[in-house]
């Protein structure tokens, strides 16, 4: 049995203060969500005071990690310093990284190797560009993200993919639901050919211009397991409405 997880992902949003009436107001908005993972990644400068308001109550999430434990890597940040800061999970792989930081599948196999290794949960985003859908590579894509991500690594039981197409990524225009479940569903086969044993644990997350109002049509599809959700997470009653839509 999957736990359903909704991830909060605010990118280069909100400052320490603004962090602190986002985590007050999001903890008397919530409901007991025993059932479902929550996370919020905010910017790095957030977690500690996300996790000083929040405590308990919704697992912090790092946006990105570097592949190296320590050393001279100006501007980067390790997985144990964002351990220490109360960090449960990682993403790895966002298209905006992909796409603005270049980082290809190896930089992200890296990045996998060491979350695995130091117990951070990580968050595989994998999705195609409109130019890749159009020209029908978008299996192809994500195929090659998920071997070439995934080369030699067995992930924990509690980690996820998020499908998120580029297309979709803050412009307003989402995946067909039952667009998302058919490729949710090959990112399941396509798991389970790389180790069986993944086509039952992994969690599969649609992102890409979720909002309260489609959200609930997503949590629908069977290889569906939650949500990675950027612009709509911003807003503590936006986010909690869009949670609440999961039926638990
Ligand atoms: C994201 O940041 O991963 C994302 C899906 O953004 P948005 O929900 O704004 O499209």
């Amino acid at each position: 049995m999957r736990k359903p997880l909704i991830i909060a992902n605010w990118k280069m949003n909100k400052t320490i203060s603004e962090t602190e009436q986002y985590a007050q107001e999001f903890l008397r908005l919530i409901d007991d969500t025993e059932q479902l993972d929550l996370v919020i990644c905010p910017p790095f400068t957030g977690l500690e005071k996300l996790k000083a308001v929040c405590k308990e109550q919704v697992n912090l999430g790092a946006q990105n990690m570097f592949w190296e434990v320590s050393g001279a890597y100006t501007g980067e940040i390790s997985a144990d310093m964002l351990l220490s800061c109360g960090c449960s999970y990682v993403i790895l792989g966002h298209s905006e990284r992909r796409q603005l930081f270049n980082e290809n599948n190896y930089i992200i196999n890296s990045k996998l190797r060491i979350a695995i290794e130091k117990n951070l949960i990580p968050v595989l985003c994998v999705g195609e560009t409109l130019q890749q859908r159009e020209n029908k590579l978008a299996y192809d894509v994500i195929r090659e993200q998920l071997r070439e991500g995934l080369a030699g690594l067995e992930p924990p039981g509690r980690w996820a993919v998020a499908y998120e197409p580029v297309w979709a990524i803050g412009t307003g225009v989402n995946a067909h639901p039952d667009d998302a479940q058919t490729m949710a569903m090959f990112i399941r086969s396509e798991l389970g050919m790389l180790n069986k044993a993944l086509y039952d644990y992994t969690r599969i997350l649609y992102g890409g211009s979720v909002t309260e109002n489609n959200a609930a049509d997503f949590f629908a599809q069977a290889d569906i397991d939650g949500a990675l959700v950027g612009g709509a997470s911003l807003n503590a009653a936006t986010f909690v409405n869009i949670i609440r839509k999961y039926n638990y």
